[in-house]
Parts: structure tokens; sequence; C-alpha cells
């Protein structure tokens, strides 16, 4: 039975606000279905929206905190109990499979919910009594902030920049990215309707979307996730008014496994199957890149082999043995079909991994079988790209110093993963240049909400979750009162 597609609108100063030009979005297992419609919004929508939020600033920013953590907590409770829809719209528009669609709305709930608990007390005032008098510190918001994120997590890259933004006394104009549009404008939805209009508006669309948010002079801040070279445009749009910025960029996450890992540790060998393939290898902080030691690769090869084989089962994102769905948009299966022939072409060994679970649909759909890729050069572009899908080269390496050189070596710097004896790996983990390194696992298997997450170099500026993720929102703002006012090296 055909569903109805879904159709979405902009939300600008509390209303949904009906466009006749909308794009498409297909379903990445059977193309051929609608999954829904976003709206191509103008730049003259988006003016609307920022001048809402604009407008509702001046009132939102002096409201009590009390008032915006229950309003915020209202908004939670209502995602929570539509999540198995909202889930299943994620996992039909996105490609990913239906655990994978949960696990991401639990995360995104347990960060909201966790700076609704800890924002009284990471934004409380600092008060000082000191020989000159008193100082108060106060974390003021910031503005209107704009907020852009990609497709891979949408449900929570846009979460984790509308709680913080909206808690500390923000307005907010959101843009998600249209290769997974729906089911996160209709959290958006439930989210502005908790709150006063034109704290929340949310407007779609292409370029000159993307440029009046980010070039705006009422913009005060931008908080982006996406890819690198977007990054680079925005940072130029903003320049010219030196807006705030997060960006959680791109990344090429090295793990890299000692001589004392132990291969035949199943559970372990699980834990980077799936830190490699989870949401079929499109994840910002996936491990990209595996090192080896030398005298352990043989051996590890075979025992990842052994499991990924078992754990990996490709296909309808709906069937509940399946734990590789689909990838994303043709795109990016053509990036990643075109990196792995690249290598194979310059002599790279490549292993397919998996079970196809429906032959049919995989031919349909925007599937690919996940491969590792042996014997290439440490500088093939397989392996110093982001290649951002279900491949993965595993090189070895000879010594330490050996291992945490090829980590370095790279723009980027967001997770890492260091897997051996916990004392050898710690100390490995504390020369890599990243913004977390894991011990023993990685990607999403390691991450906690409770603690700062962001890149180093070419991986972002800023960080997201944690106390830091709520600071983001917030200027300091010192007032002072001496108690001797005049300096006395100033002649009368
Ligand atoms: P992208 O950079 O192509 O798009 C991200 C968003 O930016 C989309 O909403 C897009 O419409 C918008 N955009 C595009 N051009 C713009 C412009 N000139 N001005 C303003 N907005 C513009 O990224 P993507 O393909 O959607 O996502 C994949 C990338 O995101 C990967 O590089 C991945 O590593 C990165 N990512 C990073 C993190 C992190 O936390 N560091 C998390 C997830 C994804």
């Amino acid at each position: 039975m055909a569903i109805e597609p879904v159709v979405v609108h902009a939300i600008i100063n509390g209303e949904y606000v009906p466009t006749e030009n909308r794009y498409p979005r297909e379903n990445p297992s059977n193309p051929s279905e609608i999954v829904g419609y976003g709206p191509l919004n103008t730049r003259e929508e988006t003016i609307r929206a920022i001048d809402a939020a604009e407008k509702a600033f001046h009132t939102w920013k002096n409201t009590a905190l009390d008032e915006r953590i229950e309003r915020m907590q209202r908004a939670i409770q209502k995602i929570k109990v539509q999540t198995p829809e909202l889930a299943q719209l994620l996992s039909r528009e996105h490609g990913k499979a239906l655990y994978d669609s949960h696990g991401e709305f639990a995360v995104s709930l347990m960060w909201m919910e966790h700076a609704c608990n800890t924002v009284k007390d990471v934004l409380k005032d600092n008060v000082q009594e000191h020989g000159n008098g008193r100082t108060i510190i106060t974390n003021d918001p910031i503005g209107v902030v704009s907020a852009i994120t990609p497709w891979n997590y949408p449900i929570s890259l846009s979460t984790i920049k509308i709680a913080p933004a909206l808690l500390a006394g923000n307005t907010m104009v959101f843009k998600p990215s249209p290769f997974a549009p729906l089911a996160v404008s209709l959290v958006a939805k439930i989210i502005a309707d908790e709150f006063p209009p034109g704290v929340l508006n949310m407007v779609h669309g292409e370029a000159e979307v993307g440029v009046e948010l980010t070039s705006n002079p009422k913009v005060g801040k931008i908080a982006f996730t996406g890819g690198t070279k977007t990054a680079t445009s925005i940072m130029k749009a903003a320049a010219d008014t030196i807006k705030h910025m997060t960006l959680e960029l791109g990344g090429n996450d090295a793990a890299i496994v000692l001589s004392d890992f132990d291969v035949n540790d199943e559970r372990a060998m699980r834990r980077m199957v799936i830190s490699n393939f989870l949401t079929a290898g499109q994840i910002c902080m996936i491990a990209k890149r595996v090192y080896v030691h030398q005298s352990i690769y043989d051996k590890f090869i075979e025992k990842y082999i052994e499991t990924a084989n078992k754990w990996i089962r490709v296909g309808d994102p709906f069937n509940p043995n399946v734990t590789v769905g689909a990838v994303n948009n043709p795109g990016q299966v053509k990036y990643v079909q075109s990196l792995v022939e690249e290598a194979k072409k310059r002599g790279g060994n490549v292993t397919p991994l998996g079970t196809i679970l429906d032959p049919e649909l995989f031919e349909k759909g925007y599937f690919l079988q996940p491969t590792l890729v042996t014997n290439v050069d440490y500088n093939d572009p397989i392996v110093v790209e982001e290649q951002f899908g279900p491949t993965v080269p595993i090189l070895p390496f000879t010594d330490d110093e050996h291992a945490i050189s090829l980590a370095n070596d790279s723009i980027y710097g967001l997770t890492s993963s260091v897997w051996g004896e916990t004392e050898h790996a710690l100390k490995v983990a504390r020369r890599i240049e990243a913004g977390t390194t894991m011990i023993n696992t990685a990607a999403v298997q390691g991450l906690d909400v409770r603690f700062p997450f962001g890149g180093v170099k070419q991986s972002g500026i800023g960080r997201e979750y944690g106390a830091e993720g709520l600071k983001a929102y917030v200027e300091t703002h010192v007032i002072n009162i001496p108690k001797n006012p005049e300096l006395p090296y100033i002649p009368e």
C-alpha cells in the first residue's frame, strides 16, 4: 500500500508557510517512491524568518530560565511520544536501518534532557567578592542564531543546536538538508509550537537561502554542521559582520590497533566493524582508516572479515535483520564507488563484506555492498579523503611512533580511537590530534552527551554537547562594582 507523501513547510513567526515551489525527497531504498516534499524557500522568506527571530529575541532573552526549560521539556515529551512514527519516516527518507533511526532519536532526546537538567548550573551567574569590590559574570544570549545541518544525522545535529540555543535565550532560524528534510522538520515544528512565535523559525532551500542565513547582519551566530568546503564559503559570507561560529565539519578518523590488541576478542572485533559501517559509514565520527600493528595484521584481517561477514546484513531499513541500510543519495554512491575502483586500479585488494539480503531491492536502491580495502599506499585517496560511505582501508604500521604519525598526518582531527591494553592505548591516545579519542571503541559507541564534542584542525571550531555545548550560545558579560572606582595613577 502506498504511503501518503509527507509535506513540510517553512515556519516563520509561529506559522506554517505553504510554498508553491517544493522539492521531492525520494526513498533511497526504493527511489521511485516519493516520501515527501520540502519547500524551496526564497531569499525574501529567509529575511522574513530572520526578522521574526530578531523581533522575538527582544522578549525571549528576558524570559525566566524556568519557563524556557518547561517549554523545552514539553517539546521533549511530545517528540518522545511521536518517536515511533518519526523514526520510521527518518528511515524512509534517509535510507538508514530502523534501529539506527531509533538510536538517533534516543541520543537526541538524551542530549535535550541533559541540556535542560544542566543549563541552570552551567549558565548561572558567577559572583565574586574580592579586594576591590564585587564582580558578576553573566552569560547573556547572543541573539539570532542560524543553524544549518547536514543529512546524515538530521535529528541529532539539529537538536544539538536548537536545545542549547533556545535555553540560553537566543532565537533561531534553522535550515535542514534537502537530503533528509522531513522527520527533522516535524521535530522542529513540535519544538517551535511550544515556544512563542519567532523563537524557532525554519526555512528550506538552496544557495540563496544559505547565503542569506550566513551573511545577514541581524544574525549573531552560525551553528553549522557539514562539509569543510561548505564551511569555507560560510566563513567568507559571515566575515563582513564578524559572526560567532560553531563549525562541526568533516573527519577522517583513524583507528590504531596496537600490538597487544586481542584479535580473538569477538566483542571488540564487532565494535570495530560497527565503528566502520554503522549508518553505511555515513557518520562524521566513523573510523574511516584503520592502522594495525604489523605483528597481528594478517590475523586481524582474517578475524575482521569473519566478524564483518556475520554482522553486516544489507537491505531494507525496515527488515529487522538488516544492520546496514541504503546510502543516502546517488552522489554519495558514485563517490564511494569511484574511490574503491581507483584504489583497485592502483593494486588495492577489495574484499566485499557481509550479505545482501534482498538482491532485487539492492539493484533498485542506492545500495552499496560494504568493502574492505587492503594493499594500498598510505597516501591513496581512499585513505586520505573522507570517504563517508561503506568502505574501509586497513593498513599495517611498524611501531607506535609510525601509527601516531600516520593518524596525525591529516588536515582533519575529529575523533580517533586506540585499541589494545588500556594503559598502552592511553599513552598513544594522548598524542593523537583530535577532539575525541576513544579507547577500545569508536564512533557513536563511545559518544557521551555529557562531554564536549568537536574537531581540531579543519574538522571544526568550537564544541557541542557537555557544558561547552551550552556555553557556545552565550556571551560572557562582566559587571564590575569596584570599591575603589578610580585608578591611583591617573593625575587629578
Ligand atoms: P554539506 O556541507 O554539503 O551541507 C550541509 C548543509 O549546508 C546543508 O543543509 C546544505 O544545504 C547547506 N549548504 C550548502 N551550501 C551552503 C552555503 N553556501 N551556505 C550555507 N549553507 C549551505 O554537507 P552534507 O553533505 O550534508 O554532510 C556531510 C558532511 O558533513 C561530511 O563532511 C561530514 O563529515 C560532515 N558532518 C560533520 C559532523 C560533525 O559533527 N563534525 C557531523 C555530521 C556530518
